[in-house]
């Protein structure tokens, strides 16, 4: 396959844009897919500077990468999970300090460990919550708080193409309509939230993946253990058949979403809870005490039996 613009040998071939394209003119479309979404749906305000969440893989790394070369001030937020097993967390963590060095941005780290009082590989044994569950929780918990304590006004994080149809046929499964509301290309400030936004929603993984090699990101490639035989990886199965039997069926799947969405926001978000502020953080919650915080809670109960 050649490249459409240059005749070069091909780096990637999209059918869902019947368009090959080399090394050498990859990473520009690639940026201009980026700047695209965040013009469309106002992600990012003019001289805005933008926290982005990196986990060590390649689509956050990708995303903080093309966001750096576009000219965003940003800066990056790891959150250091604990997880020990094959080494994890650790080797994430060093990718992502290598990706900030080659940028030469500044990196925060909230460690779970201090955090928390233990590692995310240890919390099924003292609360018997889900790994994935806890982990979620504490994510969206920390990130928010960082931003707010960081001055930050926007979140970026790297959920792509994939995980959005992902998570959209999860949540279509299950009917799971208080979670599809949440489900946006952007989620705007509210009392006490920092905007959310996601510039890689309509790049694939494979894109992402091409992108992080050929502009020589470091990342760690192996997934995190607990993802290993969770439902999400036999939905992105299902979705990978669909889409190369039809390509651009996850695109339209979203796209659709996205706007058959915005038709019924409007009368979704008139029914959102009432916030208050949590007895114990502060953070903003429906209940007395935050999601959060019960969970710590748990944990320095169970600590305090064992000790
Ligand atoms: Fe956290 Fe689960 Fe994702 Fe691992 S797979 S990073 S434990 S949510
Ligand atoms: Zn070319
Ligand atoms: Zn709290």
């Amino acid at each position: 396959m050649r490249c459409k613009q240059c005749k070069e040998k091909a780096v990637l071939f999209m059918p869902a844009h019947r368009l090959a394209l080399c090394k050498g003119h990859y990473p520009s479309w690639f940026r201009k897919q980026v700047q695209r979404a965040i013009d469309r749906f106002r992600m990012i305000r003019p001289g805005e500077r933008v926290l982005v969440a990196v986990s060590g893989g390649k689509d956050s790394g990708a995303l903080w990468h093309a966001l750096h070369h576009l000219g965003y001030e940003t800066e990056g937020l790891y959150m250091h999970l604990g997880i020990r097993i094959e080494g994890y967390s650790d080797q994430s963590y060093e990718a992502v300090c290598r990706l900030a060095e080659k940028l030469g941005r500044p990196l925060h780290v909230v460690d779970f460990q201090e955090e928390l009082g233990m590692g995310i590989d240890e919390v099924r044994g003292a609360t018997n919550r889900p790994p994935c569950s806890a982990c979620g929780l504490s994510k969206r918990y920390h990130m928010n708080q960082a931003a707010r304590r960081l001055g930050f006004s926007v979140i970026a994080t790297g959920h792509n193409l994939d995980d959005e149809a992902v998570t959209l046929l999860n949540n279509v499964l299950a009917w799971n309509t208080e979670f599809m509301v949440r489900q946006a290309p952007v989620l705007p400030e509210d009392e006490g939230f920092v905007r959310k936004v996601k510039p890689l929603i309509f790049l694939e993984e494979k894109q992402t993946t091409v992108y992080a090699l050929v502009e020589g990101v470091p990342f760690e490639r192996d997934e995190c253990p607990f993802s290993v035989g969770s439902t999400n990886l036999h939905l992105k199965d299902v979705m990978y058949r669909l889409e190369a039997h039809s390509p651009g069926t996850k695109r339209r799947f979203v796209e659709g979403f996205f706007q058959w969405r915005a038709q019924w926001l409007d009368k979704a978000l008139k029914t959102k809870p009432d916030l208050r502020a949590c007895a114990v953080c502060g953070y903003p919650t429906t209940a007395e005490v935050c999601a959060y915080c019960r969970l710590k809670a748990q944990i320095q109960r169970h600590l305090t039996i064992v000790s």
